[in-house]
């Protein structure tokens, strides 16, 4: 099983920001920290019986969280019985302008062995229309910096179609990048989200962003360019050297069981979905009335469970070993089979043997793919 501990501060808004954040104080920290703990109460007993595989603190911006609360919640995890005896990934978010020498120290002695930054991009005019903190300097200074700290596996996000991002200005990006010390990377392509800063202005930046040709581009451009740095394509959209690829994700996109703690973390646990409450103030409400924070959850029936496993397993560049995939989760109905005779007959999909992967064309079109399956 794994473990996900979403912090939910950030130190200003980026204009693109979906997420459920607050601003960082103190005051925002203790009340967290404090709920987090009674959550933790609530689910510890969980645990017993598994093993944990990965920890990832996710946000937010986890690398604002305080050292000392950061060992805290380490230390319950440690003293629990699911602590494995052999070292395994435990990931955290940062963002380059909060990373110093002290801090990265800090994480290497707390266990911390794999950071995650938000670098987005390596063009200061698009990192500034994206409303982030810092510039392309502070993201690859704080790459080598943690690097030197005695970081291996670091990794980084980058993003795609921004508006006003040229074809030149990515290929930038993606060239620089390909000379940092990372071993994984993650791109995203942005979606202009209600309830956003970018939201407002949809139709101006709408008309900025790049064609739809140039933005395959900028993903093909990406795809060979990594590959030749070594940092291969093995999920849609993440890119990783050898015996680097995130074991975290890869439970995701797997099914592995998580527990998802803090406001507006999802978890998914005996088949079952859940989400807790977004707002910090409700979720430490509920708390402290001994009241469970979950507020949305969902059990999908067999089939339409076996549906969004196989979707979400297609993912990964390697594919879905069919008969291991039956063995774990049950027989593929009739139905299910059909729809994938159907996409592997459009081309969507290709299978040697017993494995199924998605083809070119799905990769590109996975949207489409996930949307037939489920
Ligand atoms: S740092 Fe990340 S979570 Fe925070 S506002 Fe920016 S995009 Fe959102």
């Amino acid at each position: 099983m794994s473990l996900y501990i979403h912090v939910p501060f950030c130190s200003k808004k980026c204009h693109y920001c979906h997420f459920y954040v607050i601003p960082q104080n103190s005051s925002h920290h203790d009340l967290y920290f404090h709920s987090l703990k009674l959550e933790w109460e609530r689910i510890e007993e969980r645990l017993n019986g598994h093993k944990i595989s990965s920890i990832y603190f996710g946000g937010g911006t986890p690398s604002l969280l305080p050292l000392n609360q950061l060992e805290q919640i380490l230390s319950w995890c440690k003293a629990s019985t699911a602590w494995p005896e052999k070292t395994f990934e435990i990931t955290l978010e940062a963002n380059p302008e909060d990373l110093t020498k002290e801090k990265l120290e800090a994480y290497q002695n707390l266990g911390i062995n794999r950071l995650s930054m938000g670098v987005q991009c390596l063009d200061d005019a698009l990192l500034e229309t994206l409303g982030r903190q810092h510039d392309s300097k502070k993201a690859i200074d704080a790459v080598y910096l943690a690097r030197e700290e005695g970081f291996e596996n670091i990794s980084i996000d980058l993003m795609y179609d921004l508006p006003g991002q040229s074809l030149q200005s990515w290929k930038h990006s993606i060239d620089q990048a390909c000379l940092l010390p990372i071993k994984h990377l993650s791109l995203y392509n942005l979606t202009i989200e209600p309830h956003t800063a970018f939201y407002k202005k949809r139709v101006e930046l709408q008309a900025k962003r790049p064609s739809d040709q140039d933005s395959l581009q900028m993903l093909e451009y990406a795809v060979e360019k990594l590959g030749e740095a070594e940092l291969h394509r093995y999920e849609i959209s993440a890119f990783a050297r050898e015996g680097y690829i995130s074991q975290h994700n890869s439970g995701y996109w797997t099914g592995r069981p998580f527990l998802g703690l803090g406001p507006s973390a999802f978890s998914y646990w005996e088949k079952k979905r859940y989400r807790n409450v977004a707002k910090l103030h409700a979720y430490a409400r509920h708390l402290e009335n001994e009241e469970s924070p979950i507020d949305f959850s969902e059990e999908l029936e067999e089939e339409a469970s076996l549906r969004e496993l196989l979707a979400i397993h297609l993912r990964l560049l390697e594919g879905v070993d069919l008969p291991a995939f039956e063995k774990r989760w049950g027989n593929l109905p009739l139905t299910i089979k059909q729809d994938i005779e159907r996409l592997l007959k459009e081309a969507y999909m290709k299978q040697s043997e017993e494995k199924l992967q998605l083809s070119e064309q799905g990769l590109l079109y996975y949207d489409h793919v996930a949307s037939e399956l489920i």
